[in-house]
């Protein structure tokens, strides 16, 4: 099968002709139908997420499962999934007390670029292969079956849903679990790509103000279409901004989507006493930002990182969502490039010409 291949950080991938072994026990062999560009593989690309190439890429896709491993009881082959970039172990700490996005098992194969059990399933011309959280950049891949979720036929046929592997499953955990924004509150998502635009349409599906901040036009018009009013930082502070919509007290959620010291020290300032900060935008592994400590103090401000969401309790409710038309990944995804065209979706993303450019494998 074909995959995009990464030989050495910040060169083009390369297509090339990979082996793949079968599914183990646990874990389900899926063709992908499309897959999904984001920021994170931009910095696996850079380095910036040490993971050792070779490796495949791509942690978001819409699949067939193709084939199951031992063990697996609950998918058939034909099914079609959302494949997302989180497979809990099921047995951890974290998974026993329900944070199955914080499986620890799951922690020590992403940094090692191997599946759960911790071997590499893929080679090129007998060179094992790493993947970064699933490596859905090709034909085919294997990924554990926790990680997936079963799309209804009314829903089949639609690669934006890619889009929800990570962008919306990443916003929902943000929104939803990390912040517990509800009706009434008024919610700032700071950062309108993928995930900053999918926050905006899951903040307003639970019945928040939002008000979206960016300094694209273009995707600002997108976060008004999804319902938010919008601050654009070229037009003036930004802070100030925010505080002058809310009767200068700022908002009771921030989702700080960007992940600069720039956006994270805004994101603070903009929060209301006793509010919530919600960081989702990764930075480069070992880079820090300075907080302005006296005004988490004084503002009893919660600072709280959210990493994804649980893909066997929170994806069925992001698909369910998205199939009643409240959360609208179609308005956000695109443009859709062949496998062959890996370099130019990735160029679209670094760019900031697209939102969240997709990989059609069914073109
Ligand atoms: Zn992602
Ligand atoms: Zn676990």
């Amino acid at each position: 099968m074909k995959a995009a291949v990464l030989h050495r950080y910040n060169t083009p991938l390369r297509v090339e002709e990979v082996d793949v072994h079968k599914p183990h026990e646990g874990e389900v062999k899926i063709r992908v139908k499309a897959a999904g560009v984001c920021h994170s593989d931009l910095y696996v690309l850079e380095g910036a997420t040490p993971v050792p190439p070779p490796l495949i890429p791509g942690h978001e896709a819409v699949a067939v499962v193709e084939e199951v491993g031992p063990g697996v009881s609950n998918f058939a082959p034909g099914d079609v999934v959302v494949s997302s970039f989180i497979w809990p172990c099921g047995h951890c700490k974290n998974c026993a007390r329900g944070m199955e996005n914080l499986c620890e098992k799951f922690a020590e194969a992403r940094a090692k670029g191997v599946l759960l059990d911790g071997h590499m399933h893929l080679s090129l011309n007998g060179t094992p292969l790493r993947v970064f959280l699933g490596g859905v950049w090709a034909e085919e891949a294997v990924v554990p079956a926790t990680g997936l979720a079963k799309l209804p036929k009314s829903m089949h046929g639609r690669p934006e849903l890619a889009m929800l592997g990570c962008a919306f499953m990443t916003a929902y955990g943000a929104v939803v679990n990390s912040a517990s924004a509800s009706p009434g509150d008024t919610v700032v998502v700071v950062g309108t790509g993928g995930v900053g635009l999918a926050a905006v349409n899951v903040a307003k599906a639970v019945g928040a103000r939002v008000i979206a901040v960016g300094r694209n036009p273009e995707k600002l018009k997108l976060a008004k279409q999804l319902g938010a009013e919008v601050v654009n930082p070229r037009e003036g502070d930004p802070v100030k901004a925010v505080k002058d919509l809310t009767d200068g007290r700022g908002a009771d959620v921030v989702i700080e989507a960007v992940g600069t010291e720039e956006t994270v020290d805004a994101a603070v300032e903009m929060t209301a006493s006793g509010g919530r900060v919600v960081l989702v935008g990764l930075m480069a592994v070992g880079k820090r930002a300075p907080v302005h400590v006296a005004r988490v103090v004084r503002g009893g401000i919660t600072i709280v990182g959210s990493y994804g969401a649980r893909p066997r309790v929170d994806l069925p409710k992001v698909i369910s969502l998205v199939e009643k038309g409240v959360l609208r990944p179609d308005l956000l995804a695109g443009p859709f490039y062949k496998l062959e065209e890996v370099n130019e979706a990735v160029e679209a993303l670094r760019s900031g010409r697209a939102i969240r450019p997709i990989i059609n494998l069914t073109s």
